[in-house]
C-alpha cells in the first residue's frame, strides 16, 4: 500500500489543512511501523523431539565413546543457549519431548557402528556413506517424530566431524564427543556443553545451532564472504546469522510449522517408507 497516495478523509474542513493531513500521515506511517515491526519480529516457536541414544559403544583411538550428556544437562544448558543464539532471528526451539532411547540390536548394528567410528571427513562422498545415512538404519523409526525437528545425541560422528544435517529436513546429528579442536589428530574429547562468545573451540550448544540452520536451509557462507563469525561458518566461526539468514530461517521455520500442522504429523509413528535422501550440510 502506497500511502502517499491515499491522504484521509476528514469530515471536519478545518481539520483538512495540510498540517492536519501531514499530521495524519505521521500517524498512519506510526500505526504501519509499530504493525510492520511487530510482524517482522513476531516469533516462531519450533518444537524438537530429542532422542539420547543409549548402548552403542564406539571404539575410537583407544577410547570407548557412549552419550554422557543426560536430559537434564540439555534442558537446563544445551538449550537455553541454542535459544540465547537464535534469539537473533526471534526463532525459539522447544522441547516436545526428551528421552534416553536404547540403539535397538540387529544384524548389521556392530558393522555401523564400527564404519561410524572410523568415519572419516574425507570419506564423505565413498561408497559407504556418512554417519547421517549409517545411522538411520540404527535408530528406532517409532520414535521419530514425522514433522517436528528430531535431533540424535550420538557418542561420535567421524573424524573431525561434531554434526550433521539435512538442508531443511527434520533430523539433525551430533556428536558428544569430538577430535576436530586436534583437526583430528588426538583421540577425542568430551564436547563443552557451552563456550563463552567469542568462540574459541565450539560447544555442543553451538554445533546444535548450527546443524539446526541447515534444517531451515541455511548453507555454509563462502570463505570470503563478510562478515565473519557466522553462526553457518566461513572464514571465523561464531554465533552470527546475516539479515538475509535469518529471512531465510524464518521462511523455513513457517513451512516446518505448516507441516506440523497437517493431519501427518499428528501421528507419532514415522510414515510408511524412507525420508528423500538428505542434502548434507
Ligand atoms: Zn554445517
Amino acid at each position: 500500500m502506497n500511502l502517499s497516495n491515499q491522504p484521509p478523509v476528514s469530515p471536519n474542513p478545518i481539520r483538512n489543512t495540510r498540517h492536519g493531513s501531514t499530521r495524519w500521515h505521521l500517524v498512519f506511517i506510526a500505526l504501519v511501523g509499530l504493525f510492520g515491526h511487530v510482524r517482522a519480529d513476531e516469533e516462531l516457536v519450533l518444537p524438537l523431539r530429542l532422542h539420547l541414544t543409549q548402548g552403542a559403544t564406539l571404539a575410537v583411538r583407544g577410547l570407548n565413546l557412549e552419550v554422557w550428556v543426560t536430559p537434564d544437562e540439555v534442558k537446563t544448558i544445551v538449550l537455553p543457549e541454542v535459544n540465547r543464539i537464535w534469539k537473533q532471528a526471534d526463532i525459539r526451539f522447544e522441547i516436545e519431548r526428551i528421552a534416553e532411547e536404547p540403539i535397538p540390536e540387529s544384524p548389521n548394528r556392530a558393522r555401523l557402528l564400527q564404519q561410524i567410528a572410523d568415519f572419516k571427513r574425507a570419506d564423505a562422498d565413498q561408497a559407504h556413506g556418512s554417519p547421517f545415512e549409517l545411522t538411520r538404519s540404527l535408530f528406532n523409526p517409532l520414535e521419530v517424530h514425522p514433522a517436528a525437528i528430531n535431533v540424535y545425541f550420538f557418542p561420535y560422528v567421524g573424524e573431525t566431524l561434531q554434526g550433521v544435517a539435512a538442508l531443511g529436513g527434520n533430523r539433525v546429528l551430533l556428536g558428544v564427543w569430538t577430535n576436530k579442536f586436534s583437526h583430528g589428530q588426538e583421540p577425542p574429547k568430551k564436547t563443552l556443553l557451552t563456550e563463552p562468545e567469542p568462540m574459541n573451540i565450539g560447544s555442543l550448544s553451538r554445533t546444535l545451532s548450527h546443524e539446526l540452520g541447515h534444517s531451515l536451509t541455511l548453507t555454509h557462507p563462502a570463505k570470503t564472504d563478510l562478515p565473519k563469525g557466522r553462526l553457518m561458518g566461513g572464514a571465523k566461526q561464531g554465533y552470527l546469522l546475516t539479515p538475509e539468514e535469518i529471512a531465510k530461517a524464518r521462511e523455513s521455520a513457517k513451512k516446518h510449522l505448516e507441516a506440523l500442522a497437517s493431519p501427518h504429523a499428528k501421528s507419532n509413528r514415522k510414515p510408511k517408507g524412507e525420508a528423500p535422501a538428505p542434502h548434507e550440510g
